[in-house]
């Protein structure tokens, strides 16, 4: 579509990240994984590096999200996720960025969980913190009561005059989406420079907005590359009819005339392990493997088990040595500190 790089340019923005990222060679990786005979070219799409308060994917839909709330003339930012979220951290920095004030609506297993990771930093931008007990199924992340949580905090603020802007969980909306649209037109553009045309993008995906953000990209920007998207947490049902909500509401949010439909919207549930930020053996060994081939650190809840895919991939020798492949790294690493033990018991 030849004008969609004009449509997007025309959505508000503001800058928060430091784009483009690096696209680099995961050289120790390939040959850890057997080499040129077997391994196919690993490219890096750097987004653990965008640079808002330690990076991730989470940046480039902020970009759109912060820009919507200055928009609406919020005062107040409000949104929800696990102790350990990325996206709750880049939220609290990326508010703080832009004036504003953050209230942070979080899911926790323990009474009074550890300050470390993401949750100290959390603290750091000095956002407001409301604790929410998790329910009994450690499959799900989120608390029971958690929109009702919410609607309270959003209640309690507007009788104190404040404007609050609610943010869905890890920023998948239409709006947030479109940073994944963006960041599509920013990865073709790179591979076009180099003249590369890579066969599949690996990618980890939780609340599936960068999932709709990419898919929209692909019908947009047609790439050479096939999305292969890795699930991090189980509901794959009622997620894929969320990813087609949110990918069609950016496409309308954009004018342009695309439909993603649910089943368009797959993604393998293999790697999840025992549920949402409980790390697998596989990804525990990615971590590793690419800390010490590559010097690139990964995280335990989502690029550890995307990585473990692409590995188990390249194994099972699905993939021709001769492709090149992108592994897109959406961050995460300050969770590392917060899994110390897990892998501790790995050094
Ligand atoms: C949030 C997050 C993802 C998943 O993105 P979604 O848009 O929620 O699917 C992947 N990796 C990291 C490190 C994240 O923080």
């Amino acid at each position: 579509m030849s004008n969609a790089r004009a449509i997007i340019e025309s959505i508000p923005r503001v800058s928060l990240a430091t784009l483009p990222t690096p696209l680099t060679e995961a050289v120790g990786l390939r040959a850890a994984l057997g080499g040129r005979s077997r391994c196919p070219r690993i490219l890096l799409k750097r987004d653990d590096l965008t640079g808002l308060a330690l990076g991730g994917n989470k940046a480039r839909k902020l970009e759109f999200l912060i820009a919507d709330a200055q928009r609406l003339g919020a005062t107040t930012i409000v949104t929800t996720g696990a102790v350990q979220s990325n996206h709750a951290r880049m939220t609290a920095a990326a508010a703080r960025v832009a004036g504003l004030e953050v209230t942070l609506v979080l899911t926790t297993r323990e009474p009074d969980p550890p300050r470390q990771g993401n949750y100290l930093l959390d603290h750091l931008f000095g956002a407001r913190v409301h604790l929410i007990p998790a329910g009994p199924d450690p499959r799900i992340a989120v608390a029971p009561d958690e929109e009702a949580r919410v609607c309270e905090v959003v209640d309690e603020l507007r009788a104190r005059g404040e404007r609050p802007y609610v943010i869905p969980v890890g920023g998948s909306s239409g709006v947030g989406a479109l940073g994944y649209v963006f960041g599509t037109r920013e990865l073709v553009e790179q591979l076009t420079a180099m003249s590369v045309s890579p066969s599949r993008v690996y990618y980890a995906s939780g609340s599936r907005g960068t999932q709709a953000g990419l898919e929209l990209g692909w019908r947009l920007f047609s790439p050479s590359y096939r999305l292969h998207g890795i699930a991090v947490s189980g509901g794959e049902e009622e997620k894929r009819i969320r990813a087609a909500r949110i990918a069609t509401e950016a496409a309308s949010l954009l004018g342009v005339d695309v439909t993603i439909a649910p089943d368009d919207l797959v993604t393998n549930q293999e790697f999840i392990g025992e549920g949402y930020g409980i790390p697998t053996p596989g990804g525990l060994e990615a971590i590793t493997l690419v800390a010490e081939r590559d010097g690139v650190l990964l995280d335990p809840t989502y690029t550890s088990k995307a990585m473990a895919a692409l590995i188990a991939d390249v194994r099972a020798r699905t993939i021709d040595p001769g492709e090149t492949i992108i592994f897109l790294h959406t961050g995460g690493a300050p969770a590392l500190f917060a899994h110390a033990e897990a892998l501790g018991g790995r050094l």
